[in-house]
Order: C-alpha cells, then structure tokens, then sequence
C-alpha cells in the first residue's frame, strides 16, 4: 500500500501536488471541468490541515515551448470560483523563474498557487534535469493526484519523487483500490469485457486479465480480428492483421487454462462505416461479403448479459459497437444496462467506455469509473505505473 496525504504531517509545509488539470478546452472555455472538481478533495484536504499547496498540471501538448492556447490561466480562474478562494497563478513562460520562486517562497499556510503548464518545458517528458531540481525547490512534500499521467515518468510525476518525500492524493488512492482490489482480490466469479477500437493496444491486456477473470467477453472491434484468427471470413470488419497470430494463441491458452473466452456469436453489419447504412444481422460464422460488423448482435447481447447477471466482479474497457451512431449503439447500451442491474462490483476503464455509461445515463450506477484512459489501460495489463512505483510504502 502506498502512503496517502493522511500518512504524513503536512501542516506549515509546502506541498506541490501533481494534479490533471488537462481539461477539454473550445475557444478559450473550459467545456468539462470534470478533472478539475475531481482535484478539490485533496485540495481541500491539504488546506484544511494547513499546508501552503503548489499545484502542477500539463495542458495539451505544448511540446516543450510556451503557447498561449495551452496556458493553465483558464484553469485557475476555474478552480478559484470552484474552491472559493484565491488561486494565485504563477505566470511564467519557463514556469519555474525567480518571480515565481519567490512567489512561493512566499505563500502562506492555506493559501493555493498553480503554476504554467509543465509541458512548457522540453525536461517535462523527458524528466530530465534541471526542470526537476526547480520544482523541487519551491516545495517539501510531493503528492501526486494525477492518475491520467501515472504511466508516465516525467519530471513532475515522477522525478520529484527523488528530492523529498511522496504520496499520493485521493484521486490516485481511489484508483489504485478499485483497480488493484478488482485485479487482486475480486469477488467472483471475475467477468471482464473488452471492447473498442484499439486492438494492438488491447490484445496485451486480455493476456493479463485472462490469468485472473472468470470470464472474458470480448466486443466491439476487437471481435473480429478473433473470429479471423478462428478461420472465418469478417468481410470489411475492422481487423488488426498484427494481431492474429496473438488473438490465436490468446483462444489456445484460454482453452488450455479453463477460461471462457467468448467471442460474440452474431454482430450487427453494415456495408459503410455510416449511421445511415442498411444494416443486417450476421451470425459470426457467416459474415456477409462486403459488410462490416459495427455492434454485437442480439444473440450475443442476451448470452453476455446473462453472464454479467452473475457476475460479482465487472471490469469493462471498451465499447461494444459503434455506440457514436444511433443504429450501432444497441450492443454497448445493452451491456451498459446489465451492468446497471448487476450488483456486482463494476469497474469502468478507457474514455469511450466512460463517455458511453455516460450517454446511456448509467454512469451513476458504476462503483468506480476510471479517471486515466492509458494508464488504466496498463494498470489492467499488470505493468508497474512510475507515477505509482515512485511513492512511499506504507
Ligand atoms: P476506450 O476509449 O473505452 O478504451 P477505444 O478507444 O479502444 O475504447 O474504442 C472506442 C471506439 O471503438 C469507439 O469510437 C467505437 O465507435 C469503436 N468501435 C466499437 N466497435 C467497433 C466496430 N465494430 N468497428 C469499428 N469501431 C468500433
Ligand atoms: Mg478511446
């Protein structure tokens, strides 16, 4: 277990929390300030039990140069109407500079400051000197809250763990027990479903999870680069050609290791990748020439949802189908809607799952919706996270 901001005395110290504070932005407005509201906790926390806080996000991808459109001054005026005090903004083009030193220097118990942008600097991603030795300086207590960026290592979600004590802040600690409990000590049976898109990038999860589920389900546009790896035709079906061979070797190992991997038995297709194509239904042993599977079929959405129904662990990463337009979206809703009813433990992971729980007004009947796409994406894959691996023990 690693050290929360309850585990140490932050009282009269300077405390530089790494927040995510990268928040979706349409001419110079914020349009979601959800990552800003899910920061306040340990914000408030770190006020309350009188610490002077520095907090330290990225915005965008400045790529190491300071650019106006990726300034963190729309966020503190957020944050300050948020947390109804003074956010002192610490403008600076290089972020870390003898105002903004002195600034901090400066900064009294209960007080908040945010500085620029950390990507404004080359060192960031890199987490190369001597970025980290500045930050360092202005604080004493490292709290890193941003779990969005905890699969990386840069200057400041990792490197600053080097110069003084880290912990981490709520957000984190709230991932780490949803995520780490559901892949350590699940109740089961242990049912995880995979969907989406991003087939190279997830065949690596599924090998991960398979040691620990039950049950895998996969969806979505994963299905078939499965199904061709089982020898049938998919049509026009979204297929990663680097992923067979994996996607075969991941059918051999579940039935070596008594997994029920299941694939679904039926999609709905399409003959374009449009809302307004004419759609058919498709058993996953005779897809149609020249259509493309865009959901799961009702078949498969009556088998899944039983499994789910008895399910006391759910972790779901990925849509079902094409839930974007209108016609495609019965699959992911349906499943959506199982995992509602359940009262199974339910763990939502990857932006497009969340968005979807979202549109379908399930979101508020989740246990736990992850806040970090890629990174609970590795967390699932069993890789060590260094903005995670870098704080105290317990
Ligand atoms: P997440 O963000 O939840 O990790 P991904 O980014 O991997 O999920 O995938 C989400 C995308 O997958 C959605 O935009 C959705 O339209 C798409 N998708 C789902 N099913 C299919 C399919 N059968 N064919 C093509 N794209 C699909
Ligand atoms: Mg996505």
């Amino acid at each position: 277990m690693k050290k929360t901001i309850r585990d140490i005395d932050v009282s009269g110290k300077k405390v530089l929390v790494r927040c995510d504070f990268n928040v979706p932005m349409q001419n110079g407005e914020i349009t979601d300030d959800i990552r800003i509201t899910s920061a306040l906790p340990t914000i408030r926390y770190l006020i309350e039990n009188n610490a002077a806080v520095i907090l330290m996000s990225h915005m965008g991808r400045p790529k190491g140069e300071p650019k106006p459109e990726f300034t963190l001054k729309p966020v503190a005026e957020r944050l300050q109407k948020l947390l109804g005090q003074e956010i002192i903004f610490a403008q600076s083009d290089v972020v870390v500079d003898a105002g903004v030193e002195a600034a901090a220097a400066a900064l009294k118990p209960g007080q908040v400051m945010l500085l620029e942008n950390v990507r404004y600097r080359k060192e960031e991603t890199k987490n190369e000197e001597p970025f980290t030795g500045q930050l360092a300086a202005l604080g004493e207590i490292f709290v890193n809250d941003a779990f969005g960026t905890a699969h990386r290592a840069h200057c400041s979600t990792a490197g600053l763990a080097a110069y003084m004590p880290a912990v981490s802040g709520f957000l984190i600690e709230k991932e780490v027990k949803f995520l780490g409990d559901a892949l350590e000590e699940p109740e089961r049976p242990f049912v995880a479903i995979m969907g989406g898109a991003k087939v190279g990038d997830k065949i690596p999860v599924i090998k991960n999870l398979m040691k620990k589920v039950d049950t895998l389900l996969i969806g979505g546009g994963m299905t078939y680069t499965f199904i061709k790896a089982m020898g049938y035709d998919i049509g026009t079906s979204l297929l990663d050609e680097e992923s067979i061979d994996l996607a075969g070797e991941l059918l051999a190992q579940a039935r070596h290791d008594g997994v029920n991997l299941m694939i679904p038995v039926d999609s709905v297709c399409a003959r374009e990748f449009s809302n307004d194509s004419e759609k058919i239904v498709c058993d996953s042993t005779a897809m149609a020439d020249g259509y493309m599977g865009m959901d799961i079929g009702p078949k498969t959405v009556e088998l899944y949802s039983d499994v789910i129904a008895k399910a006391k662990t759910v972790v779901w990463n990925g849509p079902c189908g094409v839930f974007e337009m209108p016609n495609f979206e019965g699959g992911t809703k349906a499943i959506a809607q199982a995992l509602a009813d359940s009262d199974a433990v339910t763990i939502i992971g990857g932006g497009d799952s969340a968005a979807a729980v979202e549109q379908f007004g399930v979101a508020d009947k989740m246990t736990h919706i992850s806040t970090g796409g890629g990174a609970s994406l590795e967390f699932l894959e069993g890789k060590e996270l260094p903005g995670i691996v870098c704080l105290e023990e317990k």
